[in-house]
């Protein structure tokens, strides 16, 4: 796992439930990881995981399922390794809207109010939300869109900003992991 360095603002009785959602995040980017090279050699092999690619990614380019591939192997070895990354709290009631923030290389990772009560699974989640905020880390990515329907209008209308897109790629993980 990536190694969490909690800052002085985030509550001592907050830690285990952060490290719970990376552990959800770590295995739901593992499971996307390894399906996606059995879904890329045999796209029918997996039909919930060629559905999930057709709502949130779009019609297939082999240069956009490329990119993804990239960004799902990132994150996956991001969560699977040992760098460090700075855990804040930001409580202010100005953030009441966002579960969370970051910014690409920062090394650093702001949870906000809302990310403490999303659910552990499913739609908007936790472990979701960290995986929308790696891709911002680690891969640059960009909120063209939010919410469900914004993200899926998106895939069908403009895929290669889905694909640079963080919540498409939260939704697909949320959708594919989730029970
Ligand atoms: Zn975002």
């Amino acid at each position: 796992m990536a190694t969490l360095i909690f800052d002085n603002s985030v509550p001592a009785g907050a830690h285990d439930q952060i490290r719970d959602a990376f552990d959800t995040a770590k295995a739901w980017a593992t499971k996307v990881n390894k399906d996606f090279l059995k879904w890329n050699a045999d796209n029918a092999s997996l039909p919930d995981f060629n559905q999930l690619v057709n709502t949130y990614l779009g019609s297939r380019t082999d240069a956009r399922y490329t990119a993804f591939d990239s960004s799902v192997r990132r994150i996956k070895n991001y969560l699977d390794g040992t760098e460090n990354l700075i855990i804040s709290f930001n409580g202010s009631p100005d953030e009441e809207k966002t579960y969370a923030y970051t910014s690409f290389n920062s090394g650093k990772l702001t949870l906000c109010r809302k990310f403490f009560s999303a659910p552990a699974t499913g739609t908007d989640s936790a472990p979701g939300t960290i995986l929308h905020e790696l891709t911002h880390l680690l891969q640059n990515t960009d909120d063209h869109e939010y919410g469900k329907t914004k993200t899926k209008a998106l895939a069908s209308q403009s895929p290669h900003l889905a694909m640079r897109n963080a919540d498409n790629f939260e939704y697909f993980c949320e959708d594919y992991c989730s029970n």
